[in-house]
This record gives C-alpha cells, structure tokens and sequence, in this order.
C-alpha cells in the first residue's frame, strides 16, 4: 500500500519520504518543508493514533496536517483519530483521486495558515521593534523604563539611561544618500548593542537617536559605559557599502541616572535629552551627565 500511495503522490508532483516507524516519523516531520503526514492505523506493530497524538503535541509538529489511513471496520478508531486532531482521512483501498485531492487540499491549507501564522508574528514584532535597525521602539522601551523606575526600592541601585544622537547625520545623507545613511544606522546598532550588558536596553528613539536603558547601574558606571559607546564609535571608521567608503561618525550623549520611583520615564528622558543638547553645544562627540533630578536636589515634586 505504502509503495503505492507513494507513487500516486509522486506521480502528483510531491516529494515523499516514507519512515518505518513512529521515532523516525517523528524525528523526519520536524524538518521545515513537510505540508502533510499520511499515518496507516498500523505501523510496524505501533498504534498509529499513538503516533498522532505525537505529532499533535509537539511545539514543532503540532500544524503539520494529518491524513489517516483506516479500513472500512477501524471507524471506532477513526472516530477516536479524529478526537485526538487528525485532519482527515482515506479509507483502503486508496482511490488515487480522492488521495490526491485530500492531499493538495491539506498542502494548501498548510502553507496559508502558515503564511497568517509569519503575518500575525511580523505584527506582533512591529508592536516593538523599529524595523530598520531591529531594536526596541520609542514606546516600547518608555514602557519599559517606567517599569524599572518603578522597580527601585528603598535600598535599590539606581536606574540610569544613556540618549545618543549621531552628530551631523543630515550631511552622512546629504552627501552619500539616504541608503548610506541606513547602513550607518545599522552598524551603529551592532556596534553599541555588542558593548552594552544583556540586562540592558537598546532602543531607537527617534530618526538618529537612540537609548540605552541600564536597570540597576550607577551613574558613574553610566558615564564609563556612555564613553566606551563613544569611542567604539567614534574609533574605527564606518562603511558605507559602496566602493571602498569610509567614514568617521561620532555620537553625543547624554546621561541621566534616577533613585526616585516617582520619577517617570519622560522626566528621566527629558533630563538625559537635555544633557545630549549640551554635549552638542559644547563641539559634540562627547559625553555629559544630566542635572540631578528633583528628589536628589532634595525639593518636593509639585503638587
Ligand atoms: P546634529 O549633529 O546636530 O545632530 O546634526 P544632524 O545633522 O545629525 O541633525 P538633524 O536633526 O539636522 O538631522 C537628522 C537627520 O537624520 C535628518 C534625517 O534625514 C536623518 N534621518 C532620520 N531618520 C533616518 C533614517 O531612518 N534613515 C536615514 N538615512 N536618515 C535618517
Ligand atoms: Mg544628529
Ligand atoms: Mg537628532
């Protein structure tokens, strides 16, 4: 039977494997480009509604379409088959149409399910990653810095940010492009996220802006930090793809560190922004620690 419904498969323009038992089928329905298991009631001595229920609750096999094989006496089985998530069944001897038809209808299936499943996936990332450069959005990352803010107890390390912008990015695009530009913003990314902790957070703020959120760090660890980014930046030059172009970037940043939990994130990122402003104004490619906020200066937040 086996050889047959492999032929008619074939014949139909699939690719078939055949495993002998239930270990190798489910070790072999693992791989990615499988659309359909066809599963005999008896394989090898094995139950097959056993091997069913298998590939029905494993993480990577749990979609894969089922196709049972029953006789015409094994409905109680299939009934039971069925129950367990079977997706549909032929009954022997095998009409080479019908296995046909059930077959391209389960590929189809599986392939658009599939197709919404990348769709739903992509949406939910979009929810929190910026696009170009991967990491975390403007207001995911606000989210998550009121949250650590939050978190500081009483005897608690303080939570500090770093605000960066690329100085003079308007004449990276000016003179090299907007796809240019892209690449530089990328690079950056890789290079800042391979010099910061895993408890740490990188986010893109704005066009050329970034954070970067630091739970539990002090301020003069933010500063050292703030200038090892500076200078992996600033240190070795950038390319920008086409030819052999090269160029130097630097950044300027701004640091602000909170022991307050009433603090909010926006405070703690307007304080940081305006520390970035001042290490602007100041020639840029540096970095300046933001005034202390309202509780360390020891005044009571207004009412
Ligand atoms: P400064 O040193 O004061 O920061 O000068 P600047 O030129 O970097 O600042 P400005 O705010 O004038 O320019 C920012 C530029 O960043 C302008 C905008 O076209 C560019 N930009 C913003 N987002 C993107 C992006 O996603 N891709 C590219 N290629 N450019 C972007
Ligand atoms: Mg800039
Ligand atoms: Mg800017």
């Amino acid at each position: 039977v086996l050889g047959e419904v492999r032929r008619y498969l074939e014949e139909d323009g699939h690719e078939v494997v055949v495993c002998a038992d239930s270990a190798s089928t489910l070790k072999t329905a693992k791989a990615p480009d499988f659309d359909v298991a066809l599963v005999g009631l008896h394989l090898a001595g094995e139950d097959g509604l056993r091997l069913c229920s298998l590939l029905r609750s494993n993480e990577i096999t749990r979609h894969l379409p089922i196709l049972l094989m029953v006789d015409e006496d094994q409905m109680s089985r299939l009934a039971k088959g069925l129950e367990l998530g079977v997706t549909d069944y032929l009954i022997h001897p095998i009409d080479r149409n019908e296995l046909r038809a059930r077959c391209r209808t389960q590929v189809r299936r599986h392939r658009y399910h599939n197709q919404l499943r990348d769709v739903l996936q992509q949406s939910i990332s979009l929810a929190y990653t910026d696009s170009l450069t991967g990491v975390y959005n403007r207001r995911y990352m606000k989210a998550y810095l009121d949250r650590k803010i939050m978190e500081i107890g009483e005897a608690a390390k303080p939570v500090s940010i770093l605000m960066f912008d690329i100085d003079y990015f308007k004449s990276v695009n000016d003179s090299y492009g907007h796809a240019a530009g892209d690449r530089v913003l990328k690079e950056m990314v890789i290079r800042v996220a391979s010099g910061i902790r895993d408890s740490d957070m990188l986010a893109r703020y704005g066009g050329e802006e970034f954070v970067v959120v630091m739970p539990t760090t002090e301020r003069d660890v933010a500063l050292a930090v703030g200038e090892r980014i500076r200078a992996q930046v600033s240190g070795t030059l950038f390319s920008l793809g086409e030819g052999d172009d090269q160029l130097q970037v630097t950044i300027s940043v701004g640091a602000a560190t909170t022991r307050d939990p009433m603090e909010t994130a926006e405070s703690l990122l307007s304080r940081a922004d305006q520390a970035l402003y001042q290490a602007k104004h100041e020639g840029r490619n540096r970095v300046i620690e933001a005034r202390p906020g309202l509780d360390a200066l020891g005044t009571s937040l207004p009412s």
